[in-house]
């Protein structure tokens, strides 16, 4: 077999075999086939697309391409995946509920890259948290506090690693089959046996059209459904940032805040609460009324909060600094952005905060770039609240000198009107075993 033929067979609009990805997926991984022939092929895919059975194949061959987590039975194991957002902290919510509700999360989750943020890089703004550990510690904390949240071992899934890498500079990130590809097979490799998924859609996300969201939750679902696994799609809006705080240590304060039971009228409760619901829902078998009971429950009650201070505890961090925010490192700067005018607050445009955020010092524009934990926005507004002239509608957080381009970004991101904008819907549908409902 030789991969020449393989791109033109793809380029030609042809439909690869199991073989041929398997030759594919085993080259890129042993070294044997060059970048420039792995991205041409990935530029034939973006362009042709591939059909499911095509997407299920080269997801379960990147599954398998390294190592392969396996819970025995008396764990009822559980994960959530976010295609990604601005200020989505809502795994560390969903996380601590669903251990609460009994479940065992044994997550691995990835860092920040570009506008969206990333739960290992939040949690690591908590003092002393431990994220990088082997199987055998990683095992050792599930078992013992029903939670654990890890970076990803080293050698899960290497063939999205190095796929990843190429597309993300080659254009070749929007290929609903591919990303499909590159998330279920983190999760197939993860070995939950009840996954949620958010998939986000509108200016902060990936997959800015809502009908291509839906489609690429349709993907993933109908993978996961094919490997054994329960599974439901969730579409939820990302036009403005999720909550009031986007940065590391923030996200990890108000996820605290929610956890205690602080925010209960916010977006971030409700479409956290949406998640842990549909995750109960189809882990433990009942109704999702039931299941949002119980969720409400455990944030109300307190033990979701308890989970994730025995999680931060188990894993080394400093339990205080959950209860005192001024223990996590603070930023040397505070601006204040304030409304030029009486009104309200329009839009908030979440690609622009979430740019903002990273330049800030909160993300990171290429993987080697360091992290500030303490740098960020905290919005005292958020679109379709009243505003007052000179009333202040953000504060940004920063050690950086020389702000002024990241202020007039952050002033270009806000709009603002006369009259109140109609109030947008935040969860658009769902997506499960039978098929597509809109909300
Ligand atoms: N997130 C992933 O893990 N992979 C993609 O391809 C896109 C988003």
């Amino acid at each position: 077999m030789r991969m020449f033929d393989i791109i033109l067979k793809k380029r030609d609009k042809g439909l690869l075999t199991y073989e041929e990805l398997k030759f594919f997926i085993d080259g890129i991984v042993n070294g044997s086939i060059p970048d420039y022939q792995t991205t041409a092929l990935l530029m034939a895919v973006f362009i042709n697309g591939m059909n499911n059975r095509e997407t299920s194949d080269l997801c379960l061959l990147m599954a398998e391409s390294g190592d392969m987590m396996n819970f025995s039975d008396e764990y009822t194991t559980v994960d959530k995946h976010s295609t990604g957002g601005v200020g989505d902290k809502t795994s560390l919510i969903v996380a601590p509920i669903a251990a609460a509700c009994g479940l065992t999360v044994a997550k691995m989750s990835g860092r920040a890259l570009g506008h969206t943020g990333g739960t290992i890089d939040k949690l690591e703004s908590i003092p002393g948290l431990k994220l990088d550990m082997s199987i055998r510690e990683f095992e050792r904390i599930y078992k013992k506090a029903g939670i654990c949240i890890a970076g990803q071992s080293g050698n899960m899934v290497p063939a999205d690693k190095i796929l990843y890498g190429l597309r993300d500079v080659t254009a070749t990130v929007g290929s609903i089959s591919l990303i499909a590809a590159s998330i279920m097979s983190k999760k197939l490799a993860a070995g939950a046996g009840n996954i949620i998924l958010d998939v986000k859609t509108g200016s902060g996300a990936f997959m800015g059209d809502i009908e291509e969201a839906f489609l690429l939750a349709e993907k993933m679902v109908e993978i996961g459904l094919d490997n054994g696994r329960n599974i439901v799609a969730l579409v939820t809006m990302m036009d403005a940032p999720l909550g009031y705080n986007i940065g590391n240590s923030l996200e990890v304060q108000e996820a605290v805040d929610v956890l205690k039971g602080c925010c209960a009228s916010s977006d971030l409760y409700e479409v956290s609460v949406a998640l842990a619901s549909e995750l109960i829902s189809m882990s433990k078998k009942i109704s999702l009324s039931e299941a949002k009971e119980k969720v409400e429950g455990k944030i109300h009650d307190g033990t979701a909060f308890i989970k994730l201070r025995d999680m931060v505890d188990a894993q080394g961090g400093n339990i205080q600094a959950l209860d005192d925010y001024s223990l996590f490192k603070q930023p040397a700067k505070t601006i204040s952005i304030t409304a030029p005018e009486d009104g309200f607050l329009s839009r908030l445009d979440a690609k622009k905060v979430g740019v903002v955020s990273m330049n800030l010092g909160a993300g990171r524009s290429k993987k080697t770039d360091p992290i500030d934990y303490s740098a960020g926005i905290r919005l005292m507004k958020k679109p379709g609240d009243e505003v007052r002239r000179g009333e202040t509608v953000a504060y940004l957080y920063s050690d950086l000198d020389n702000l002024k381009s990241q202020i007039n970004a952050f002033k270009s991101a806000c709009r603002y009107s006369k009259k109140k904008p109609e109030k947008t819907k935040l969860i658009l549908g769902r997506v499960s075993q039978e098929g597509r409902e809109i909300y």
